[in-house]
């Protein structure tokens, strides 16, 4: 259990002050200074003992250091690791395989982070729009929705409408409209000839694992069938396991047409990112118009096959269903006076607070005191993501953790 008392020059300490004076302060992180994970569990420079309910915003879906991930790129390290895309390597062909036959795609683009990704898919959406649906140069529109999160590229930004995510940056690439979330006929409204895409979360993470209405996916993927729109997921939260099942347009009883997947597809081992297409929209890249040094490099092919290949031989999205409807229902059932709503799917819950709790980051200290990491997401919600490999004991030791805080903090 970790102890209240802070040592005033310990190592710690040290390393934050060090943080604090070299680096650009761009994030505000709880002040935990991790050395170890293993499955959910991290630990400090101290030694204490953390679960861990964030897994790097769903990046470590299959558990901190997963032995047989860990075994793939030590391995694939010592025989080859960057060969650039001007040659081939033998862990491409194998990585599309395997990736197009788990997510039933037809095209694979590999990329690095989610932002490429997102920005790759909007490339490539753009030239589809040009070349195939017909749209005038340089005229091609696409609709995101509000509160929208796609990574933090210029490209991405400009279209965020968060005022903390883009203020200061600009300015901004034209072609983007904003549709609000969940509305169908905020989105049919938004639709021109000129619409070559929509891109959206199917469940919006950073916006704090907003769900949208029920039906409102299915109607988007009718329209953008009948309008001729390409419909682009990104699933690089949802995706690989997070919400229960692989995909989380499973829920939805849809297919998109682009779907995007980042964080867990290497899970958490090295940066690795796809843009996946069933439809001819990566067919209109040619050779030279589109590239990374990195993507598909042989290391992040290695891995990310060992780090698919697990997720579905050790159970986990499955787990991640059982454990995430046990979790959600146990929350549900804490009676703490601060707590508003509690909403998710699979492993990806929020607990929503009432304004008047005084903000969901004193939660996040106070859990952080009784060996649980959470983050804080719009000040009023707590995001409880765990690793997918967490069993049922793990489960009910949270619960009692979130019992005791959400209830003496009340
Ligand atoms: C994290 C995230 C991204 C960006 O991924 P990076 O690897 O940080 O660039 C994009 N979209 C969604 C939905 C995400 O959660």
């Amino acid at each position: 259990m970790p102890s209240a008392a802070t040592d005033q020059f310990g190592v710690a300490d040290e390393l934050i002050r060090t943080e604090r004076l070299l680096g650009a302060h761009n994030y505000k992180p709880i002040d935990v200074v991790l050395s170890r994970g293993e499955g959910v569990y991290l630990w400090d420079v101290d030694g204490n003992r953390y679960l861990d309910c964030l897994s790097a915003y769903s990046a470590v879906n299959q558990g901190h250091c997963h032995p047989k991930i860990l075994e793939t790129m030590i391995e694939q390290a010592g025989k080859l690791t960057l060969t650039s895309r001007a040659f081939r390597n033998d862990q491409l062909a194998p990585f599309y395989e395997e990736i197009a036959e788990l997510t039933g795609s037809h095209k694979v683009l590999p990329m690095n982070s989610g932002a490429e990704a997102v920005e790759s898919a909007i490339k490539a959406v753009r030239k589809w729009g040009y070349e195939v649906k017909g749209v005038p140069e340089d005229k091609a529109e696409i609709i995101v929705c509000s509160n929208n999160f796609h990574g933090r590229t210029l490209g991405v930004v400009g279209f965020s409408t968060d005022p903390v995510a883009r203020g200061g940056f600009g300015p901004f690439a034209p072609g983007f409209k904003v549709a609000e979330f969940g509305n169908i006929d905020a989105f049919k409204s938004t639709i021109t000839e000129n619409t070559v895409a929509f891109l959206v979360e199917p469940i919006q993470g950073e916006a704090g694992v907003i769900i949208p209405p029920d039906g409102y996916m299915k109607e988007v993927r009718e329209v953008c069938t009948a309008r001729n729109i390409t419909l682009i997921l990104d699933e690089i939260q949802t995706g690989l396991g997070r919400t229960g099942r692989l995909l989380a347009e499973e829920h939805e009883g849809i297919v998109a047409d682009v779907t995007l997947v980042g964080k867990a597809l290497s899970g958490g081992f090295y940066p690795v990112s796809a843009v996946l297409s069933n439809s001819d929209v990566l067919g209109v890249l040619q050779p030279g118009q589109h590239g990374s040094t990195f993507g598909g490099n042989p290391l992040a092919c290695a891995i990310a096959r060992t780090a698919m290949r697990v997720l579905v031989e050790e159970g986990m999205i499955e787990n991640s269903a059982e454990q995430g409807a046990y979790l959600k229902d146990g929350l549900e059932n804490i009676r703490a006076n601060a707590v508003r709503e509690v909403r998710g799917r699979g492993l990806m819950i929020a607990v929503e607070l009432d304004p008047s709790a005084g903000g969901a980051r004193r939660y996040c200290e106070a859990l952080k005191q009784k060996g649980i990491l959470c983050k804080d997401t719009h000040e009023h919600s707590i995001r409880i993501a765990p690793p997918l490999v967490i069993d049922h004991d793990q489960t009910d030791w949270c619960l009692e953790q979130f019992d005791s805080v959400l209830t003496a903090l009340d």
